[in-house]
């Protein structure tokens, strides 16, 4: 027997699709003030969302009527018939946010229309109206959400951190924010200001959100055409950051994403980026509402463009053209820069000779002493002279001292016992022949893996030793960045990073571990806080665990840094010192071997 599903569970299930997580209620109350005409925005957060989610606006309000009808299914003053669907200018038209907000919140309304004396407060719980009545309010409309999911407890379980959910609130409010400069917002979180961002254009709209360090690295992208319209900002590319945090696009003001689009950012870049790292943009395109479909996604966050393909090469266009502009195109290459002239092996050369290094100052009773002369690691200084020394003498004794008990049992690579000389591919990989073939190290797992275990070891007791800064730098951070750096910062005291709040969303970088080179402080904190942001989703990875992960891959750098030989030889053997030398600290593989047979197999042809 088939039924008609009653409202309040169709509104929940319809939650489903449109209210994952605060960020989403959120985006579509932002959506809906500044569909109303609000000049002015406030947010008000408490706990990441969870208890109080907030938006108070000056847009036109409502009739007690509509007041009401606003949270009914598939309410909306928005479309009226079929043909307004293809020319949509409003952020929404489906009637539905609301009504999905609303099944699984407790909300209150206050909302009051310019020409009205009194307005009118609604409440609902669970899509169930609890009170409608006059109120003195505002003109303009207020909508407090409660208790988000208190009733829905599978959403509930699945909400991140508080951390990460801020984060995604404070993205959704970006987003918003960015195609529309002109209003002004407001975000309070626990009673602190997050964000006061007046009324303004978009490059100091841009500048408010990312701070003021984006200011010189943007330029102006403007192109007009039949098809579309495209404007905006692009970032220079030595600013490009580790995460895609500063890629924006809209499509007549609305925020979407597009992998297709940005892929012609990939492509005007290549060259001018190392890999991993995406360039900052903010790009608006114009077109007429019939050239696009807005209603193929349930959050609305993806956009079907007719002219697709044209679009795309006219971006690329832009973006070519903005670049070289700012003289910014000829090609560096920056796989070159990593690569340090090693010449390939041949058969017969004579195997590059070690300079000695010797440590005045070792101890060997004295357990960090050991730490720093590496077996293997040869300081890369020339020595000249010295080599004579070595003249004659049969190669396996130049590389006597590499202790075998360094090789670890569970993985099955033998290599030779005179350790043949490492050679560099792209300052990406290390190639060493190992008996069974060729081994090939991919150098920044292959660091990641070292740091980790050593900040495992080192972490919670005060082990490394801080090299205190000269100049301590401060770096103020994007207000989320700032909370989530915040939780970690006590924790970070014991790993040889000392780092502290400096109030108002800065810190001072004092110190950094003594036993490695020291980073830019806000490259630093920007990779660190990148780390966090990917492992915080993991609630079950240990504290401890979690933040060595995040610090080694902040403190394996990029592997542009160039690398010489005798460092090479030290990162191998440092590898092959670890518990598990095969595997990084997320379980993704070090180092592949190419065996013989591979090898014969491709000569067979
Ligand atoms: P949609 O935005 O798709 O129309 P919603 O469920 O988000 O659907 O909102 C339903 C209706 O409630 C809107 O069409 C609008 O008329 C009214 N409404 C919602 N929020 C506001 C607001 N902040 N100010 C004025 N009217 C609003
Ligand atoms: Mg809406």
């Amino acid at each position: 027997m088939i039924q008609l599903l009653p409202d309040h569970i169709a509104n929940q299930i319809a939650a489903g699709e449109v209210v994952q997580r605060p960020a989403s209620a959120l985006k579509e109350l932002l959506e809906n003030a500044i569909d109303a005409g609000a000049t002015s925005l406030t947010v008000i957060l408490a706990d990441a969302g969870r208890t109080l989610l907030q938006v108070v606006d000056n847009g036109c309000g409502m009739s007690s009527a509509d007041a009401r009808m606003a949270f009914e299914r598939h309410a909306t003053s928005k479309i009226r018939q079929m043909d307004d669907l293809n020319a949509i200018t409003t952020f929404g038209f489906r009637g539905e946010a609301l009504a999905s907000i609303a099944a699984v919140s407790e909300v209150v309304l206050k909302t009051r229309r310019e020409k009205d004396e009194l307005g009118t407060q609604v409440v609902i719980s669970a899509s169930e109206v609890t009170a409608q009545e006059p109120v003195a309010c505002n003109a303009g409309t207020s909508i407090a959400v409660r208790n988000l999911f208190f009733n829905v407890p599978a959403r509930r379980k699945f909400l991140k951190s508080d951390n990460v959910e801020l984060r995604n609130l404070v993205i959704e409010m970006q987003r918003v924010a960015l195609c529309h400069p002109e209003v002004a917002f407001t975000m309070q979180h626990n009673g602190a200001t997050l964000y006061n961002l007046p009324s303004s254009n978009l490059r100091q709209r841009i500048v408010a959100l990312m701070g003021k360090d984006i200011n010189q690295r943007l330029i102006t992208v403007q192109v007009d055409t039949s098809v579309v319209r495209i404007s905006g900002f692009i970032g220079k590319p030595e600013s490009a950051k580790r995460t895609a945090s500063e890629q924006f696009f809209f499509v007549n003001n609305r925020f979407f994403k597009s992998p297709y689009f940005q892929k012609a950012f990939t492509n005007a870049y290549q060259q001018l980026l190392p890999e991993r790292l995406y360039p900052a943009f903010f790009i608006f395109f114009d077109l007429p509402p019939d050239k696009i479909d807005v209603n193929i996604h349930p959050a609305k966050i993806e956009v079907k463009f007719e002219e697709e393909q044209i679009i795309f090469q006219m971006l690329y266009a832009a973006v070519r053209e903005a670049l070289g502009k700012f003289a910014v195109v000829p090609s560096i290459d920056f796989n070159m820069e990593g690569a340090p002239a090693i010449p390939a092996m041949r058969k017969g050369a004579p195997v590059t000779l070690p300079s000695l290094h010797i440590d005045p100052s070792f101890n060997p009773f004295d357990e960090k002493g050991k730490q720093k002369s590496t077996p293997g690691a040869f300081s890369g200084s020339v020595l000249s002279g010295w080599e004579k020394l070595y003249e004659g003498l049969p190669p396996s004794k130049q590389f006597e001292d590499i202790p075998e008990e360094k090789m670890p049992e569970q993985l099955s690579v033998e290599r030779f016992a005179p350790e043949p000389a490492p050679c560099l591919v792209k300052g990406k990989y290390i190639l060493t022949p190992v008996k069974s073939g060729w081994m090939i190290i991919d150098r920044r797992r292959a660091r990641q893996r070292i740091l980790y275990e050593r900040f495992l070891q080192n972490l919670w007791r005060n082990l490394e030793e801080t090299q205190q800064e000269i100049f301590p730098q401060t770096v103020t951070l994007p207000p989320a960045d700032y909370v989530l750096l915040e939780s970690v910062l006590e924790d970070l005291a014991h790993t040889g990073y000392d780092i502290r709040p400096f109030g108002n969303n800065t810190v001072v970088v004092n110190g950094q571990p003594a036993s490695f080179p020291p980073m830019d402080a806000a490259q630093l904190l920007e990779e660190l806080l990148h780390a966090l942001h990917e492992n915080t989703a993991d609630l079950k990875t240990q504290r401890q665990e979690k933040l060595a992960r995040s610090l080694s891959k902040a403190a394996a750098g990029t592997a542009a840094e160039p690398l010489n030989m005798p460092e090479a030889q030290a990162l191998v053997d440092n590898l092959f010192a670890c518990k598990e030398p095969s595997l990084s600290p997320e379980g993704k593989p070090t180092l592949q071997i190419i065996t013989v047979e591979e090898i014969d197999k491709r000569f067979l042809k």
